[in-house]
């Protein structure tokens, strides 16, 4: 029989844990004359009793196994070490909070059988989310998918079922700034996607806040795109042949009518909106050259503390 693992990143969730894994045992018990499940569970770091709470069901169900960090190495790491461990036919990744139903995976797998090699979930709608944040999420989406080749489906979770040969080519994508929404879109495949209605999270607290959302989109940014640096590349040849001209215009002058004194507020105007303009053309490249930096370090992305 074809094995489905399902990947479960956990950070601070001793109060969501169980009740998952009672959700999803009740959809595997549906699929069983199809699949087998296996879940590998993925304690990133957490400083609650996520661990204890994993130890335990995995010495009670021998289809639950567990991985934990040294520390907190965030979500995208947790995925890939949980991607690295499964060995299914069949992979999912899925948040713990109840967040990614787990009864949407019947609809999903008879979709592989279609023949889809992935099959994706989109939130219909961006219910119970505060205004900011939504407003924020659709101009990201709209913006990198202007700016970006590599498609970034707004409102699509990562909860996702996977053939293993689409897992295998995303784990053969070796870099260690990892941003999944955009590794996931980039390999290709045959890719549908499933819609279905916002859902609060169980319990616990979301581990995301409006800073730590801001600086994952700048890495979407700068992971999947070239854009600011021809940005600033465009800002600073404009603002060169604008010199040239004016290099020119002040010449023209003092050979014809003679100079002037005045100007002297514009000049400085002037050289305020240069000067600006020629630190944030370095900030963007400080930006890649960081991401280079750490690139060629080759640290690991996660360090495993404790497999069970
Ligand atoms: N998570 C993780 N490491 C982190 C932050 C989050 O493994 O550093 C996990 C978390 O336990 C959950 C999933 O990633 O299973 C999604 O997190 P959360 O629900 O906080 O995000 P949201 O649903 O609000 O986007
Ligand atoms: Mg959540």
């Amino acid at each position: 029989m074809k094995k489905l693992s399902i990947v479960i990143p956990c950070y601070n969730e001793e109060a969501t844990i169980r009740s998952f894994l009672e959700e999803t045992q009740k959809v595997e018990k549906q699929m069983s004359d199809e699949l087998v499940f296996d879940y590998y569970f993925v304690n990133d770091g957490s400083k609650d009793k996520t661990l204890a709470v994993l130890r335990e069901l995995s010495a009670y169900f021998k289809n639950v196994h567990y991985l934990s960090f040294s520390r907190n190495f965030g979500k995208e790491a947790a995925l890939l070490a949980g991607l690295e461990a499964a060995d299914g036919d069949f992979i999912t990744v899925m948040d713990v909070d109840l967040q990614d139903p787990p009864e949407l995976l019947i609809e999903m797998y008879s979709k592989i059988k279609q023949g889809y090699d992935v099959v994706g979930t989109r939130r219909a709608d961006r219910k119970g989310e505060p205004f900011i944040r939504s407003l924020f999420a659709r101009t990201f989406y709209w913006l990198i998918n202007k700016i970006s080749s590599t498609e970034m489906v707004d409102g699509a979770r990562d909860f996702r079922l996977m053939t293993r040969q689409v897992v295998d080519s995303i784990l053969e994508l070796g870099e260690v700034n990892r941003f999944s929404k955009g590794l996931f879109s980039w390999v290709g495949f045959d890719v549908t996607y499933v819609a279905y209605e916002n859902r609060e999270r169980i319990a616990g607290k979301s581990s995301w806040n409006f800073w730590s959302l801001l600086r994952y989109s700048m890495d979407g940014f700068i992971n999947f795109s070239e854009a600011p640096l021809n940005l600033s590349m465009w800002a600073g040849a404009v603002s060169f042949i604008t010199s040239i001209i004016g290099i020119i215009i002040v010449i023209a002058r003092k050979l014809t009518v003679g100079g002037s004194v005045s100007g002297w507020a514009s000049i400085i105007c002037i050289i305020l909106f240069i000067g600006g303009l020629q630190l944030l053309a370095l900030g963007i490249i400080g930006k890649y050259i960081a991401k280079i930096f750490l690139e060629t370090k080759k640290r690991p992305v996660y360090i495993i503390k404790e497999k069970g």
